[in-house]
């Protein structure tokens, strides 16, 4: 489950559910995009994060996706989980 950082892609969609959403500093040399306003975002600044969480029906279980977005503030992630 590395692949969280796809970016560049619009609204993952209505399926995704925000299982949790924080700001927080991480301690890792990389610049992501805000996914409201696409500004750069230092992992290392204050930035916001929020995870989602998605159902996927898997053979005879059922198990769930999950990614992060990543946000300059918490402003970005309230104007952008409006678009949800
Ligand atoms: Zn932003």
């Amino acid at each position: 489950m590395s692949r969280t950082s796809r970016l560049g892609r619009s609204h993952p969609g209505p399926e995704w559910r925000v299982s949790h959403r924080a700001a927080r500093t991480d301690w890792t040399d990389t610049v992501e995009r805000c996914a409201a306003c696409h500004a750069r975002v230092d992992m290392r600044d204050d930035h916001y994060q929020m995870v989602l969480d998605r159902d996927v029906d898997g053979p005879g279980k059922l198990t769930f996706e999950r990614q992060r977005v990543v946000f300059c503030d918490e402003s970005c992630a309230d104007e952008w989980s409006q678009h949800v």
